[in-house]
């Protein structure tokens, strides 16, 4: 067995502090050895036994059952990577979300308490407010239990009226997260989060779109069902704001954006539990525009394919870059694995040593991401450097571990409503494939 090191890019800070999991160990000669020893490998095996979940009878016969790993071949370098499975209960509009990449000239800027910003109180829907989204909530008792591929195009879920200056917000597209919004004044919305899919948790992840805007008005946001006591939002962090005017006038994309922040605790629990919330205003820069507020910078799995696709086209990185399928998920997305080190230059180069690298278990951990898109980039780079590392070892990558989350904007969990991260030491192969497939691919 030849020594591995393992890379876990997980993240959990999510955003300009740039923090994130790393997890490097080099293992010795023994494999298994190593692991008794060493007991750190990503979390890898580490992790409890995992509680097996009972899927209702009659939905194995829609879970694709993943199989070996298979070389994309053909199929990558004609492009034709795999459709996007939606849970069937999630409504998908048909509009194709996509933005421009552009980097800040700047630094992120930070936001300096002033000690005088507004704390909203949670407004129940009853008091003269209206509900101006209101995206059906899977019933947390519920599982998942098929997936199908979605191009279709429901109605707004409330008419709009022409000469109505109310917002109109949409979620219902790849990472999209948001479950209703209510106005509660004219510039004012108070806006939940959908919990990840069938649980009634993990809100921290928010991605979504915001129409019929009026350029320089005091508009006011308030998040209130955000569940972590703590957040980057009393350090400064401030929300992100897409423009597509601008990003079509002058080529800016996503920029740190917001005063008034506060996060603070909800002032009514909803359902006995805490909740926090997250308060700002800011203004549109334009009238009759659409735009995107996001907690971190999207990264979705079509992003992924689309990588994936022009590195199987790239006539020198697809020789040294094999993209596989390690497995499929749940939903049926192939989970993705790349097999990475130059080709042998003779016949005595045949042992080399292993680095394994995982990212984006944690769907709302966009930055994993971004940070395995850098690793790659460099890797499959034309620097010397990045040469010798070729030569020398063998990069085995999963750029996405949990790509169900990643599509229906979960933060935390899989379909399973379980966080892959814990699950590690897991033998529902059937539950988390990925996870299995990961490590049945460490063990290899
Ligand atoms: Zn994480």
């Amino acid at each position: 067995m030849p020594a591995v090191l393992i890379i876990q890019f997980l993240d959990f800070f999510q955003s300009f502090f740039s923090a994130y999991h790393v997890f490097v160990q080099v293992a010795s000669h023994n494999f298994e050895k190593f692991l008794a020893d060493k007991q750190i490998i990503l979390h890898l095996l580490q992790m409890s036994l995992a509680e097996q979940i009972l899927l209702p009878s009659g939905s194995e016969a829609v879970v694709p059952q993943p199989g070996e790993p298979q070389n994309l071949g053909d199929l990558s370098t004609a492009g034709q990577f795999s459709l996007v499975y939606w849970p069937h209960q999630c409504e998908v509009i048909r509009d194709r979300i996509e933005h421009i990449d552009w980097i800040p000239t700047n630094p992120e800027p930070l936001y300096t308490t002033t000690g005088l910003e507004m704390t909203p109180p949670y407004q129940t829907p009853d008091k003269g407010t209206t509900s101006v989204l209101l995206l059906p909530l899977p019933d947390k008792n519920s599982c998942f239990m098929y997936s199908q591929v979605k191009d279709l195009c429901p109605l707004k879920q409330i008419l709009h009226q022409e000469g109505d200056n109310t917002l109109i917000f949409e979620a219902r597209f790849e990472s999209g997260n948001l479950q209703k919004v209510v106005k509660v004044n004219e510039f004012e919305y108070q806006l939940t989060l959908r919990t990840d899919l069938y649980t009634s948790r993990h809100t921290q992840w928010y991605y979504f779109q915001v129409s019929n805007t009026q350029a320089g008005m005091p508009y006011r946001f308030t998040i209130v069902n955000f569940t972590k006591r703590n957040s980057l939002y009393k350090r400064g962090l401030r929300p992100l704001l897409y423009s597509e005017a601008d990003a079509k006038e002058h080529k800016v994309g996503w920029r740190r954006t917001g005063d008034d922040i506060k996060y603070y605790k909800t002032s009514v629990g909803q359902d006995g539990r805490q909740y926090f919330s997250l308060t700002w205003t800011f203004q549109f820069p334009y009238d009759q525009d659409t735009c995107y507020f996001a907690h971190c910078y999207p990264y979705t799995y079509s992003n992924l394919q689309e990588y994936l696709v022009a590195i199987s086209k790239d006539p020198v990185k697809s020789r040294f870059c094999k993209i596989h399928i390690l497995c499929h998920s749940l939903a049926g997305n192939t989970v993705y694995a790349l097999t990475i080190t130059n080709p042998p230059k003779s016949d005595k180069d045949t042992e080399r040593k292993a680095v394994i690298l995982t990212a984006r278990v944690h769907p709302g951990e966009t930055n994993s991401s971004w940070i395995m898109k850098g690793f790659l980039d460099y890797i499959l780079g034309d620097s010397g450097k990045a040469q010798l590392l070729r030569d020398n070892f063998v990069f085995k990558v999963v750029p996405m571990l949990n790509p169900d989350g990643v599509i229906v904007g979960n933060h935390r969990c899989s379909l399973t409503g379980q966080d892959l991260n814990r699950k590690y030491k897991s033998n529902g192969k059937k539950f988390y494939p990925s996870i299995w497939y990961t490590r049945k691919m460490i063990k290899r």
